[in-house]
């Protein structure tokens, strides 16, 4: 086991250092096995007495050598044996099946992992584990190469108790990630048929999971505040309407008038989230029912008329006089088109017109639908993040349209049921086009 001093020399150097060290610092006595060290010791001191007793006349030249050689063979018969199963080289002959069997698990291991003996010295390792910490090397102990504390204590006390032990670190380099490092003590054959303990440690990336679970939280965040927003408008209109404006008829009518609208957003919210929560469950399978993209592109625009009328903007559409048929969810679709007209409608009002093109190559490619609208834009660094949920340019300007901020979001998800993508190109000033692209139904057979 290293001393403290030993470990203290590998210690991190600072916060956000790399977990594990580079090169283990080990020097040449100090790499040697135990066993070995004790049958070196022997030797001499054999040796040394030999040559007094020779010295003195006491014992022949030849009866001291033949001495030496039988007290040499039984140092090192024992070093020998105990390393027949941690020895590098990979003769099959000095390896039970049962060794081979445990070398070959731990090396087709998908995830970073070591097998150590009941010091920490490493028995085996995989490619995974040896791009995890470099500094792992087979016969030398794995307490020199890991630097986390975290570790170091689990391996310490997994060694001490023969239990398994299981911790948490974050690797800073070469990018961080959250890695959960398990250590399972295992009973494993060695050579002649005995059995030795040792320790096996997985390492497993959590970074996914991790980043998932925050992305829960702040969406439970976010749900939450943007429902309490509302509430929080419409229990002050109440009160209001119970307390001092109870008899005040012109305002009974403004305050109803507010809280229709804040009940109207509460429940378009729960729409979208519910939408949402839907095609994610279904993410999964892409539709295969055929339907044609004319009739529901006009269905959509013909139910955006009076918006538009209200915003004053004319809609203009570039539709084939042919079905376009492609495998798909109508309602999805109905969704997906009447988010993005009428984001173009609400948003790109001061532009005065939108167009709506579906364009599909003759023979292969994708059926695309473009949403075009001529009023402010984007600004390039809003692009990216446009699909997010929540997310919006100006969450003023989207709770006056009545957004939720959900709307293109629940557009990014049906698209990705339906094997498709979105595409958003903008210029600050000249408006922006939202294209959607979809694959192109197979033609039915038979
Ligand atoms: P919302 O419910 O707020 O409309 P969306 O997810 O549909 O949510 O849109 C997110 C944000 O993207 C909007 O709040 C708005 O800032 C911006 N946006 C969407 N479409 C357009 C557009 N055609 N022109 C300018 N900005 C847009």
């Amino acid at each position: 086991m290293p001393t403290a001093a030993q470990n203290g020399g590998n210690d991190p150097s600072g916060k956000g250092g790399p977990m594990f060290a580079d090169v283990a610092a080990t020097s040449i006595f100090s790499s040697w096995p135990d066993r070995l060290r004790r049958a070196a010791i022997i030797l001499l001191v054999a040796a040394l007495a030999l040559i007094v007793m020779v010295a003195f006349g006491d014992v022949p030249m030849v009866h001291a050598l033949l001495a030496f050689v039988c007290i040499g063979a039984a140092a090192l018969v024992p070093w020998q044996l105990s390393n027949s199963l941690a020895r590098s080289d990979d003769s099959p002959v000095e390896i039970p099946v049962e060794a081979a069997a445990v070398r070959a698990v731990v090396g087709a291991m998908p995830d970073p992992a070591v097998l150590l003996d009941r010091a920490g010295r490493v028995i085996h390792l995989n490619p995974a584990a040896s791009q995890l910490a470099p500094a792992l090397r087979r016969n030398e102990l794995a307490q020199f190469a890991l630097r986390s504390p975290d570790i170091l204590t689990a391996l310490r006390e997994a060694i001490a108790t023969a239990q398994p032990r299981r911790t948490f670190f974050v690797d800073h380099v070469p990018v961080e990630r959250w890695m959960e490092l398990v250590i399972t003590p295992l009973v494993v054959p060695t050579a002649f048929g005995g059995s030795d303990l040792c320790m096996l440690m997985t390492f497993h990336d959590q970074t996914p999971l991790r980043r998932v679970e925050e992305m829960r939280v702040d969406f439970v965040a976010n749900a939450s505040h943007e429902l309490r927003t509302p509430l929080a408008a419409l229990s002050g209109f109440i009160d209001t309407l119970l307390g001092p404006a109870r008899d005040d008829a012109k305002a009974r009518e403004r305050f109803l008038g507010i809280m229709q609208t804040q009940a109207t957003r509460m429940a378009r919210l729960i729409d979208d989230l519910l939408s949402l929560s839907r095609v994610e469950l279904t993410a999964h399978v892409q539709p295969d029912t055929e339907v044609d993209l004319v009739p529901i592109i006009r269905e959509v625009i013909d139910g955006l008329e009076p918006l538009a009328t209200d915003r004053q903007v004319v809609i203009s559409t570039e539709l084939p006089a042919t079905p376009l048929p492609i495998a798909g969810d109508r309602e999805e679709l109905l969704r997906l088109f009447e988010n993005l007209i009428e984001n173009a409608l609400k948003y790109g009002a001061s532009g005065g017109r939108v167009e709506v093109t579906l364009f599909a190559p003759e023979t292969s490619g994708d059926a695309r639908v473009a949403v075009r609208d001529f009023g402010p834009g984007i600004a390039p660094e809003h692009l990216p993040r446009l699909t997010e949920r929540f997310y919006r340019v100006d969450i003023g300007d989207s709770r006056a349209q009545g957004g939720t901020g959900l709307g293109l979001s629940l557009v990014k998800h049906i698209l990705n049921r339906h094997r498709g993508r979105l595409q958003i190109d903008s210029v600050v000033g000249q408006g922006a086009t939202f294209t959607a692209h979809f694959p192109r139904a197979k033609p039915k057979t038979g």
